[in-house]
């Protein structure tokens, strides 16, 4: 069955979403009696638009595109002549001119990167939804959908949607109150958002080694790090491995110790049957476009506290106070995610479950496959569940490896350097870090999105050449 078909008389908005039915970028235009008319491409779309054409207006025979066609049933041989880089779809038609299938042009290189979002369901009709009901900026429904959505996924009683995952971070500190002489305890290896932040919140890291098992921040090392100064731990959920939060936490309550969990890579994963993001003081989340869900840019702050979620609030709109308009309490920022964002999030969050169970089946692949070749896997603990974030290995020839995966069309991305090997954190970091440093040159993470299709059959081949 063709999902991408729409009629003659329909708005450009309903081509639209035609058009996102299938994602070859084409609408296939059809008369009353369900014959291929012509074709509109996204870039017809926007031509149109740009031509003064209205997103509510009606489709004209006059506004198609030609298109090559050919009867259903013609071999593929012949098909292949009939494309090339520009005639890349061609609609197959049955003996009434009704177009029933497609035959799609695959160029020679195709590239497989890292990451890829997932925007098949209700994204672009809730994003249109958004764009037509004019409330673009960062009030809106889908904002308070996303929110409350987001607090029931992780079983959290207050979601506050920011502008991206590192922001996400600063406000949390702002939120705790942190500032200069505060010292921060921050995992070796992660993103450099998480040290970012903390710095720029005026405060102090001080960074520590992760375990070599689970890749996560050691209990241990926050414990010999902790001084009379130590106001917040920010346990990473690297990779989706959750880290050890009943040890981390018993750590901070017995020291008086705030915990925000940087939940960046790791949304639905959990600990003793409770989700991240449901154990920190606060806790954030990143919604960039490779994250295991989406908004384009935007994060999101949780927490279980009124006071501190009513903080950031404040915080994120110039500390405007909340009841009295243009009066300043504190110095705020403009943090906030826009109703946009927030509708491409509700959509992807209708999906999380198959999204996160994708991504399980997906490294289940990878693990088959590479069954008797020589890697490492992030291990998995009893008690934890991890999820999926980007599939994630460890191996001794992991340069040669990329080198063969790349020469295939195959990116691969390797891990984060360690905070403490890059010149500008290292004051912040007195122990060494033997282990986030060796797992930094053996590791490499693979390509993880939905639809990848047949990928760890060629990784085989390389491991196999490597
Ligand atoms: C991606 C990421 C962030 C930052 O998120 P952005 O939305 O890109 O600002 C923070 N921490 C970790 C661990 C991340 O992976």
């Amino acid at each position: 069955m063709l999902k991408s078909i729409c009629k003659i008389g329909s708005s450009l908005h309903s081509v639209l979403e035609a058009i996102s039915h299938e994602p070859i970028g084409i609408a296939f235009v059809v008369n009353v009696k369900g014959q291929l008319s012509g074709v509109l491409t996204d870039g017809d779309v926007r031509r149109l638009l740009l031509d003064g054409m209205a997103i509510d207006s009606v489709i004209e025979p006059q506004h198609l595109s030609d298109c090559i066609s050919a009867p259903l049933g013609t071999p593929h041989s012949q098909l292949l002549k009939l494309s090339n880089q520009k005639v890349r779809i061609i609609p197959l038609l049955d003996d009434n001119g009704v177009p029933v299938d497609f035959f799609r042009y695959e160029h020679k290189t195709n590239f497989i990167p890292v990451a890829q979002p997932d925007l098949k369901g209700n994204e672009l009709k809730y994003l249109t939804d958004a764009f037509l009901s004019t409330w673009i900026s960062s009030r809106g429904e889908y904002i308070d959908r996303f929110e409350s959505d987001f607090s029931n996924f992780c079983g959290v009683n207050h979601s506050i949607t920011v502008a991206n995952g590192t922001v996400a971070l600063h406000l949390a500190l702002k939120a705790l109150g942190l500032g200069a002489g505060d010292e921060v305890i921050v995992p070796d290896l992660t993103f450099a958002a998480t040290i970012n932040a903390v710095i720029h919140a005026g405060a102090t890291p001080v960074i520590v080694d992760v375990e070599e098992a689970t890749w996560t921040i050691c209990p241990n090392k926050i414990q010999e790090a902790i001084t009379a100064n130590t106001k917040v731990i920010i346990p990473v959920h690297v990779y989706g491995q959750p880290c050890d939060m009943e040890r981390i936490m018993s750590i901070a309550n017995e020291h008086q110790l705030y915990v925000i969990e940087d939940a960046a890579e790791a949304h639905g994963a959990e600990f003793n049957g409770r989700k991240v993001g449901s154990f920190g003081h606060i806790s954030t989340f990143s919604f960039f476009a490779n994250k295991i869900i989406t908004t384009g840019e935007g994060g999101m702050c949780v927490t279980n506290d009124v006071a501190l979620a009513e903080k950031m609030r404040t915080l994120r709109d110039h500390g405007m106070n909340a009841s009295k308009r243009y009066w300043h309490d504190e110095v705020g920022f403009n943090y906030r995610m826009t109703n946009l964002q927030a509708a491409i999030g509700c959509a992807q969050l209708e999906k999380i479950e198959d999204i996160l169970a994708e991504r399980q089946n997906i490294e289940h692949k990878y693990k088959s496959i590479l069954e008797h070749e020589n890697v490492l896997w992030q291990k998995e603990i009893e008690g934890r569940k991890k999820t999926v974030w980007l599939v994630s290995i460890l191996s001794d020839s992991r340069d040669s490896l990329a080198d063969k995966l790349r020469q295939k069309g195959i990116d691969t991305r390797p891990f984060f350097f360690p905070l403490s090997a890059m010149d500008i954190y290292k004051p912040y970091c007195s122990k060494p870090c033997p282990v986030s440093s060796s797992l930094s040159v053996r590791g490499l993470n693979l390509p993880t999105y939905i639809g990848l299709g047949e990928v760890p059959d060629a990784l085989k081949q390389a491991f196999q050449e490597a």
